[in-house]
């Protein structure tokens, strides 16, 4: 009798129907041409849910010599069919093992998706470390690694420190013309940091006293950002329905945030602030709405944009509906709910997503979130009068200088939100549910709580406790707390040095059991997490130029501890300095 292969959890048949419901996607020979693996260290409908992912994809696909197809994290069936039936990961386009690839290229944006970096490589047969003739290379990049590329660093070739714009052309020449024999060929990329030309030297207590370059290789790699972004924002390029997203088409009108609130790496590591031009965005827009009918727009600041309002009736006047990622709470203009709630009554989104971050008053102004009690409530009940919109809040817990008081701030705040919008649902004879989400305060680098540690397990867990028991008394809140222990990890992920990286090894060996990995490790993992650093240290990330200046940081976290207020960036055509040089965005570029 002829056996039928099982196809439960086959990849190929997963990749096949994925590939059906695709539009957008390329298909080139491999004849001739560069080939490029992208990986996305998480699961399909993550990944494609990713504007900078996808603009790689079609960034290095523009080029006739180069062929890119992508990978993903297997699903668990599907990890298990490949280890059962001794097979690797292939690429969705062509069904080709990754490791035949001349490159495999991670884009990464999580630190948590590090441990998946290391199954995906174990997948595709190849090497976690010393690879020997480099063959494929592999290279990551993203803003996570941007931030602080140190604890993948020795799993890598080639780490890139920045937006692929000004980084994939480059690259993509020198891997033609050198191959991947010889890495220092690469050393001039602008934004490529060849992890094993730099060496960290630590002191007895530690810390690090220098890194080391080895001659032809930059004292520091200048993080590469795009000065052209404007008329090219990112928007959706392989549309598929498989995402959360599914059923719209995204355009980001903007790159970072310039509101400077000192706990929030997009607002650092995006730098410059950069809106999208009005005419590039409507032309991404139109092309949006011929394909989905439905725009999501994207960006850390949506209401920052100088032409939000407009960009909202531009959808509706064209028939379309709407949805955005988050909205500032003191930016939320009337005109703005207008719009959101006629999208709304066409079948757009009924949510709201803001952020007030902390309880008080006295610990949004320590974070430079000024934002007053009396704004959010106001705020929150125009929201309510203006349609059946359900809203979603988010808090931390942990920030620097919080007290208990700001805790139970967090509590006494969402019950008097309810409490505002309350009467505004009543008249439409309806009660909505208020979804809270907090996690415990994670510090990110190259931003002023850099020095900061992640209070710990156990006082982050209780926080977490104390206000979801809070919640419990205040009617028709739903809370969502984070988990302490996965903010511990990424705490460690994002600030850690070289000396993480067998811990995250083990991590992957292990299946993720990181409490028997801390156990099992010989270099405390509080060392990096729950210490606080002098400003003088040098910091794993030092070899990283993030382009702010020397004593930017520092200054802005003694202006947190004083409780003192910094100014967000001045409108676009005022010339400013402030925290670094950016010709072309912040100053006219030949100042
Ligand atoms: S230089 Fe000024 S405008 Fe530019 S990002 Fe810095 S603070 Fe903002």
């Amino acid at each position: 009798m002829v056996k039928l292969r099982d196809k439960k959890g086959d990849p190929y048949v997963v990749v096949k129907e994925r590939l059906a419901r695709e539009t957008g996607t390329i298909f080139k020979d491999h004849g001739g041409r560069l080939s490029v693996a992208l990986l996305y260290p998480n699961v399909y409908e993550v990944g494609m849910s990713n504007l900078g992912f996808q603009k790689i994809y079609h960034l290095l696909n523009l080029r006739d010599d180069v062929v890119c197809e992508r990978a993903f994290l297997p699903s668990k069936p599907e990890t298990e069919f490949l280890r059962k039936h001794r097979q690797t990961i292939t690429s969705m386009e062509s069904n080709r093992p990754l490791n035949e690839f001349d490159i495999i290229a991670f884009s990464i944006t999580f630190e948590m998706d590090y441990i998946n970096v290391l199954a995906m490589l174990a997948l595709a047969s190849v090497s976690l470390r010393k690879r020997g003739k480099r063959v494929p290379l592999v290279v990551a990049g993203g803003v996570a690694v941007t931030m602080n590329p140190e604890p993948l660093a020795p799993f890598m070739d080639i780490m890139f420190i920045g937006e692929g714009e000004g980084i994939i052309n480059p690259f993509v020449d020198k891997a033609i013309e050198y191959g991947s024999g010889d890495l220092s060929n690469f050393a001039s990329v602008p934004g490529a940091y060849i992890p094993s030309a730099y060496t960290p030297i630590f002191k007895q207590d530690g810390t690090i006293e220098k890194i080391d370059a080895q001659n032809g290789f930059p004292e520091k790699i200048k993080r590469v950002w795009d000065i052209d972004y404007r008329l090219t924002p990112n928007v959706s390029r392989v549309e598929t329905p498989d995402t959360v997203f599914g059923d719209m088409s995204l355009v980001e009108i903007g790159k970072g945030c310039g509101k400077h609130c000192r706990f929030c790496a997009a607002g650092y590591v995006y730098r410059p602030t950069r809106h999208a031009d009005i005419g590039a965005i409507e032309t991404a827009i139109d092309d949006a709405l011929e394909k989905k009918g439905k725009v999501g727009l994207v960006g850390s600041a949506i209401a920052d944009h100088p032409y939000v309002e407009r960009l909202f009736e531009y959808i509706i006047t064209k028939g379309g509906v709407f949805s955005v990622s988050s909205l500032r709470l003191d930016k939320l203009t009337d005109n703005m709910l207008h719009w959101l709630t006629l999208s709304m009554e066409r079948g757009g989104s009924h949510t709201i997503t803001v952020a007030p971050e902390a309880g008080t008053e006295r610990l949004r102004r320590i974070t430079n979130k000024d934002i007053s009690d009396e704004t959010i409530l106001d705020t929150m009940k125009r929201v309510a009068a203006a349609g059946p919109f359900r809203l979603k809040l988010y808090f931390i817990v942990g920030l620097p200088g919080e007290t208990m008081d700001d805790v139970k701030g967090i509590v006494d705040l969402v019950a008097r939100i309810r409490e505002a919008m309350a009467p505004e649902w009543k008249k439409r004879g309806r009660d909505e549910v208020i979804t809270v989400g907090v996690d415990g305060f994670v510090p990110k680098p190259a931003t002023p709580y850099q020095w900061e540690p992640f209070e710990g397990v156990k006082a982050v867990a209780e926080k977490l406790n104390l206000v979801a028991r809070g919640l419990r008394s205040v009617p028709r809140v739903a809370i969502h707390p984070g988990s302490a222990r996965q903010g511990y990890i990424q705490a460690l992920l994002s600030i850690g040095d070289r000396r993480v990286t067998d811990m995250l090894e083990n991590a992957y060996r292990l299946g993720g059991d990181w409490s028997k990995v801390f156990r099992e490790s010989d270099i405390d993992p509080d060392f990096f997490v729950t210490r606080r650093k002098e400003t003088d240290e040098t910091l794993p990330w030092s070899i990283i130029d993030h382009g702010l200046r020397d004593d930017y940081l520092a200054r802005e976290l003694k202006l947190a501890d004083k409780g003192k207020l910094t100014k967000e960036c001045p409108p676009p055509d005022e010339p400013c300095r402030r925290c670094g040089e950016f010709p072309g965005v912040c100053v006219p570029k030949n100042l």
